[in-house]
């Protein structure tokens, strides 16, 4: 399958080049941001589609994502496999399904994430399914920024797109030292 290119992540506003505080407040040469990918439905519809063929071998009987980052991806790839969606919500710290959804025991779940940076919130959504009695089957995405090719092995694991993104603290920052001027994402300089 196709996925995506940066060229198109670039062309959504989603992907910039630069100098940029991050709102961790790392400094990067580079800026992500899916939720401007997915801002135009037709772009999340085709990108759900893609990982879903890309995991339907699977057998999956539920997708489950994390909010907010997962919902809309995981809303359209639940939408291409024709299986319900659910998504988790962290209270107090730690992940939880609210709202009255449940895993049915057994279901063949697939975790849906916008990134996979570390992995750590997918593992948490992870050991929520199997806590409720659900089986993991496969972890997907639209970002791959972990530097593996697969984080979750043995699981299978596919993304749209591998980036990786190089963040410093600022007293170590390249770009810093060189002297470019840093800007906080989604605004340009001179810009309020
Ligand atoms: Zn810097």
């Amino acid at each position: 399958m196709a996925g995506i290119t940066l060229e198109d992540m670039t062309q959504a506003g989603a992907y910039l080049e630069g100098h940029f505080r991050l709102s961790s407040g790392l400094h990067s040469p580079r800026y992500l941001q899916c939720a401007l990918y997915l801002a135009e439905p037709a772009r999340a519809e085709a990108a759900g589609r893609q990982l879903a063929a890309r995991l339907k071998a699977q057998a999956v009987q539920a997708v489950v994502s994390p909010a907010l980052g997962g919902v809309i991806i995981g809303h359209e790839v639940a939408r291409a496999l024709g299986v319900p969606f659910l998504f988790t919500e962290r209270t107090e710290g730690a992940m939880a399904l609210r709202r009255g959804f449940a895993v049915e025991p057994g279901w063949r779940v697939l975790v849906v994430e916008d990134v996979v940076t570390t992995g750590g919130s997918t593992r948490e959504v992870m050991d929520l399914v199997r806590k409720q009695g659900g089986v993991v089957v496969g972890v997907g995405s639209i970002i791959n920024r972990s530097g593996q090719e697969n984080p979750f092995t043995p699981l299978p694991f596919s993304a749209l797109l591998a980036v990786e993104v190089p963040t410093w603290p600022a007293e170590a920052c390249p770009l810093c030292a060189a002297g470019q001027p840093v800007v906080k994402p989604g605004s340009r300089p001179g810009q309020a």
